[in-house]
């Protein structure tokens, strides 16, 4: 047992702190409350980081339309993986050539709704939905996404379901070539909250030999890597400055390709907005399962089912604020709904302070990402997760 004084995270300002909790007061939990400056600020920083890169913005990290109406007059591009998600973002102008189709799982409709709308940029891994893309949309470019390995350093992998190996990446572009498409390029995503950057180096490498190949051996100039996702956001683990990353994918990127990159796209998520969310939650009850139980459970208005879906396994670890301080110890944490799944964290212990009491608030931190466009919509009658964007000062 520690002695938990009130403390603040290190990227959590006192300053900031003032804002969400004036904002926050006397708003009924749980909500998320959003910094839309925050994700300018990232944005600002990832585009200046990587100056030679496409950013393209993963809606599903974050759908809200003060996210999507920001970006869009950033300049931003945008990966799109439903005709729910393009309608959305083309509300805002966004003409089509700043957009791709990133899903590899598409119907034939919505392929042909993209080509429709004037995308013509497409992701894929398999024959069968590269002879869809052919059909539907014809002549456009396609990206083929290789397999990942190494995605254990990312606390949400993403590698297992995507992809296919390096060989076929090859037989596709051929294809892709013979059916009156453009073979353009190889994507891959090392797993997001990826914290081994030298994950990117052998995905990097991986590409080169497609590259090669494909020029030596098939007279196919491929002309884009697309890294996908990964970069942190700041949870409770600790992972490497963002100018760390930078540093190195870009020293991964010279080592294989020389003075000759290809053009680079980016699709970050969570590393632009989950910073930016703070989701407000109330303690619902506290109680032990007998008279001698050593642990406490904490029962929060918010759980997997309302926000919280990404701490399934314990994969992601938020940062949590209480006001109350004092001896702490560990508890459990679970959520509001009539489900067992919905306990947010077991096997690692939260400490929190003894004097912590029902009503009392917990703040999460860094819940910008993957987590409004995540809650159920009905689930025992809780509705989704709501927003509010916090005010500009
Ligand atoms: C989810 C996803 C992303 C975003 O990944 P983050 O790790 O959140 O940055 C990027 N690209 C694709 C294809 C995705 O599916």
């Amino acid at each position: 047992m520690e002695p938990n004084t009130f403390s603040l995270p290190e990227h959590v300002s006192p300053e900031m702190w003032k804002r969400i909790k004036t904002f926050a007061e006397n708003k009924e939990t749980p909500f998320l409350v959003l910094d839309i400056d925050d994700i300018r600020r990232k944005y600002d920083q990832l585009v200046n980081g990587f100056d030679y890169a496409n950013v393209y913005y993963a809606v599903k990290a974050n759908p809200a339309d003060e996210i999507i109406s920001m970006l869009a007059e950033q300049g931003s591009n945008f990966d799109i993986a439903s005709t729910y998600e393009l309608d959305k973002v083309l509300k805002y102008d966004v003409a089509p050539e700043r957009m791709s189709f990133g899903n590899t799982i598409k119907k034939r409709a919505d392929i042909a709704y993209f080509h429709e709308k004037g995308v013509s940029l497409y992701a894929t891994d398999s024959e069968a939905d590269l002879r869809n893309i052919a059909e539907y949309a014809p002549g456009s470019r396609i990206y083929i996404r290789v397999l990942t390995e190494g995605s254990e350093g990312a606390d949400w992998p993403l590698s297992r379901k995507f992809g296919c190996n390096p060989e076929m990446a090859v037989e596709l572009a051929v294809l892709a070539r013979d059916l009156g498409l453009e073979p353009y390029g190889v994507s891959f995503h090392v797993g997001s909250q990826q914290r081994d950057i030298d994950v990117w180096d052998g995905a990097i490498a991986k590409v080169k030999v497609i590259f090669e190949r494909l020029k030596n051996e098939f007279d196919i100039a491929l002309k884009m890597i697309n890294m996908g996702g990964g970069f942190p956001a700041t949870y409770l683990y600790k992972t490497n400055e963002f100018d760390v990353y930078v540093e190195e994918i870009t020293r991964f990127l010279k080592e294989d390709f020389g003075d000759e990159i290809p053009e680079i796209i980016l699709e970050p998520g969570r590393s632009l907005v989950a910073d930016a969310g703070v989701l407000v939650s109330d303690v619902v009850l506290i109680s032990r399962k007998s008279a001698t139980a050593l642990e406490r459970w904490v029962y929060t208005d918010v759980g997997l089912f309302n926000g919280l879906i990404e701490t399934m396994g314990e994969s992601i670890k938020y940062q949590i604020i209480t006001e109350r301080s004092g001896e702490a110890e560990g508890v459990i944490l679970a959520g509001p709904t009539c489900d067992s799944l919905d306990i947010m964290y077991e096997s690692h212990k939260y400490e929190l302070p003894l004097s912590l009491e029902i009503g009392d608030r917990l703040y999460w931190t860094s819940t910008g990402a993957y987590t409004t466009s995540y809650s159920s919509v009905e689930f025992n009658g809780f509705p989704p997760l709501k927003y509010y964007v916090l005010p500009a000062e």
